[in-house]
């Protein structure tokens, strides 16, 4: 399998954190990239392993010494891949998975455009985005999920609008509407890229 480099976006929601989760056990040759966030933990979210969970200062300061491959603000707190664990999990031959959003996204695509046609970066680069059923779908799942407010509830719908505009932007497109065939729908698009199918 060559080293991947996959990008994957969807709204909050939209079932991509389960579906990574799929990919991870599936691939043992995946690592999932571990962001930087300031904003506070979730019931059963580990530092180091979900995220790690920084003040914004901490984070600011990271920007400021360029550690960044890529980084946004995302419903009110900043959000960041760092550039070294990637660039060392690649060098190793391992693939890498990152879940970020769609302002992220598109700075690591325009990164990755910058590259060399046969940096391993570039070659192993694939971006997909995972769109929910529906936004009325959305609204349901996230309150199922019951961790959020209803006010952040209704400012992630209003979000997943903005993103699902921008899918188009993504190589390839998945629709979460049964978990199972999203999930097989993933995996033929990791495999064929990897050269497997
Ligand atoms: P959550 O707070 O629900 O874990 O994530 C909120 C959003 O932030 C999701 O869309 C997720 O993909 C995005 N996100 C997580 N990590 C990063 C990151 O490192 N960079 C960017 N740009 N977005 C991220």
């Amino acid at each position: 399998m060559i080293p991947l480099f996959i990008v994957i976006s969807a709204p909050s929601g939209a079932g991509k954190t389960t579906l990574c989760d799929m990919l991870l056990q599936s691939y043992p040759e995946l690592c999932y990239s571990v962001s930087c966030t300031t904003r506070e933990p979730r019931l059963n979210e580990e530092d180091g392993v979900d995220y790690h969970f920084m003040t914004v200062p901490a984070f600011k300061k990271l920007i400021e010494e360029g550690s960044f491959l890529e980084h946004a603000s995302v419903h009110d707190n900043y959000y960041g891949t760092l550039k070294a664990p990637i660039y060392d999990a690649l060098r190793e031959g391992q693939c890498v998975l990152l879940d970020i959003d769609v302002a992220g996204a598109e700075q690591v695509r325009n990164f990755v455009a910058g590259l060399p046609e046969d940096d391993p970066m570039r070659k192993g680069f694939i971006d997909i985005f995972i769109n929910p059923p529906s936004l009325e779908e959305l609204h349901a799942r996230l309150e199922g999920r019951g961790t959020d407010s209803a006010a952040v509830i209704e400012k992630r719908v209003r979000n997943a609008r903005k993103e699902m505009a921008r899918a188009s932007e993504y190589m390839y497109q998945v629709v979460n509407d049964d978990l199972d065939a999203a999930f097989r729908r993933l995996c033929d698009i990791i495999n064929v890229k990897a050269g497997l199918i």
